[in-house]
């Protein structure tokens, strides 16, 4: 039986493993943590369940990997807000993202119909525009005319895009989305991960997993179990003298990690390229547990999943400019998650989770805490009076809670034009590293972060294909 090794267990290490498994190989997961899941798990603060990293969902729900696993079988359920996503600003207005282009739209007055005609073609089309934009870039694609309507406006830099929109709440709805680039919002491309993400919401919402994102894990721990994958965790690899020899050798980790593991070994040209890959802004994160619901101005921003502080569009691209150079502004933007909206069993009593992160300098050493729940009063006032319990994870904890996060980079890499077209160097293969039997599927691959699991799918499907053609 052919052997395969997986190292580092988030949920691409975990796609990958379950593709090679089906596929016959004898798979083993080395995990550094004591737990596997990487980015994908959860625990309690205070007696409430927060998630510590990915929290809303909309990629995941439309991965036609992990649709394709049946996760309900093992327990997954997903539990949709309301509203997905507000963006209230000072004057109390607020931008509301639903599911439905339509709803949102309406709710958008000057802007509705701009709204309609850039999201309900591609929202439409998402299911087919899903198989080229879930893989690498750089490839034939398999339906061109869906992929160019979409990919036209995904090349301009979000300040230009949002200029099709005349209303602050507008603007400021898709300048908050695309934020999530973390990039300076004048550069090429920083419209993509945003339009990316939007569309999906329109197709499928911004769910949030019940039980907390863990329950992701856990299911797909279940179905790595039926098919005998083996994990092993607390297992750091640093050295290729680590590795069992395998068959096929799959890294989920960041590619300076899988340069310094295989050291000599990698050809000069992947050295070179995974040495010179950059990496992003961080994040700094804070749970609250709260006394009853979040006190917004906006009462419509209280049936928000996702919320985004930062006030209107021109202010969120110049805290974007300001963190990229290295500095932390005073009113940093600020993404907070109210997954109990949707799935109250995290609540205990009347107490809440209230996730939140600050974008801040990568590497940043300083404390955001105070920046954040300055910016939750600028737009919920007396919500510090609510708070009974926080636990902090700063940008350079980030990077020790898992190490993928270089910098406290959530993104495991900048989304600048080159890595998010080629991925962590300039190749067509991005899944290769230049030796037989050996792969990267972190989300520093293509179609890059996100809990999908669609760069490690895409990763094994490589390597089986290569596998065969030996
Ligand atoms: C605060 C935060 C919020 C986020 N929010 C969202 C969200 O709402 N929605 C969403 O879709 N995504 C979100 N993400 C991003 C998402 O979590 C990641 O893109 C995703 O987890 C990446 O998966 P991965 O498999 O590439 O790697 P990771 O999930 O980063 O897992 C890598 C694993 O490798 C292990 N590892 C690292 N080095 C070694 C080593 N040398 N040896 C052995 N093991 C090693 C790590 O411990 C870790 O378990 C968020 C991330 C963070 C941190």
């Amino acid at each position: 039986m052919s052997t395969a090794v997986v190292v580092g267990s988030g949920p691409n290490g975990l796609a990958a493993a379950i593709v090679l498994a089906k596929a016959g190989h004898q798979v083993t997961v080395l995990e550094a943590a004591d737990a596997i899941g990487g980015g994908v798990r959860s625990g309690r603060v205070d007696g409430v369940l927060v998630d510590h990293c990915s929290a809303i969902h909309p990629m995941a729900v439309a991965s036609g990997f992990l649709t394709g696993l049946d996760l309900e079988r093992h327990g997954l359920r997903w539990r949709l807000p309301e509203i997905d996503c507000a963006h209230p600003l000072d004057d109390g207005d607020a931008g509301l993202l639903y599911r439905s282009v339509e709803q949102t739209a309406d709710g958008l007055g000057a802007d509705g119909a701009r709204w309609r005609l850039l999201f309900g073609g591609p929202a439409a089309d998402f299911d087919t525009l899903a198989d080229d934009i879930m893989g690498p870039l750089l490839r034939i694609p398999a339906h061109p005319l869906t992929l160019a309507r979409f990919g036209v406006p995904t090349v301009l830099p979000a300040s230009v895009l949002a200029r099709v929109f005349r209303t602050p709440a507008g603007r400021a709805l898709f300048g908050g989305v695309a934020a999530h680039t973390f990039r300076p919002l004048h550069y090429p491309m920083t419209s993509a991960i945003g339009l990316g993400i939007l569309t999906a919401g329109h197709r499928y919402g911004w769910p949030v997993a019940e039980g907390g994102s863990q329950a992701i894990t856990d299911a797909l721990a279940a179905a790595m179990a039926e098919l005998g994958v083996k994990v092993q965790t607390g297992t750091r690899i640093t050295t290729a003298a680590q590795l069992p020899a395998a068959d096929i050798t799959m890294f989920d980790l960041a590619p300076t990690a899988v340069a310094d593991i295989l050291g000599d070994r990698l050809p000069r040209r992947t050295a070179r390229g995974f040495r010179r890959f950059r990496y992003g802004p961080g994040a700094f994160k804070v749970d609250f547990a709260i006394r009853g619901p979040v006190p917004w101005t906006n009462p419509e921003v209280g049936w928000a999943g996702t919320v985004h502080l930062g006030g209107d569009f021109d202010e969120v691209a110049a805290t974007e400019r300001e963190i990229h150079a290295g500095r932390m502004p005073r009113r940093p933007f600020v993404l907070v998650g109210q997954q109990y909206l949707a799935d109250p069993g995290r609540s205990a009593g009347e107490i809440n989770p209230v996730y939140a992160y600050a974008h801040v300098p990568h590497g940043y050493t300083g404390d955001a805490t105070e920046a954040i729940i300055a910016q939750f009063e600028r737009f919920a006032p007396g919500f510090a009076d609510r708070i009974v319990g926080t636990a902090v994870r700063s940008a350079t904890e980030m990077s020790v809670y898992n190490p993928n996060y270089v910098g406290g980079d959530i993104c495991t890499g900048a989304k600048d034009i080159r890595q998010l077209a080629f991925g962590p160097r300039i190749t067509l293969a991005p899944y290769d590293v230049g030796i037989p039997g050996m792969y990267i599927c972190s989300a520093a691959t293509p179609p890059g972060p996100g809990a999908h699991g669609m760069c490690g799918a895409n990763a094994a499907a490589r390597a089986l294909d290569r596998l065969r053609r030996r």
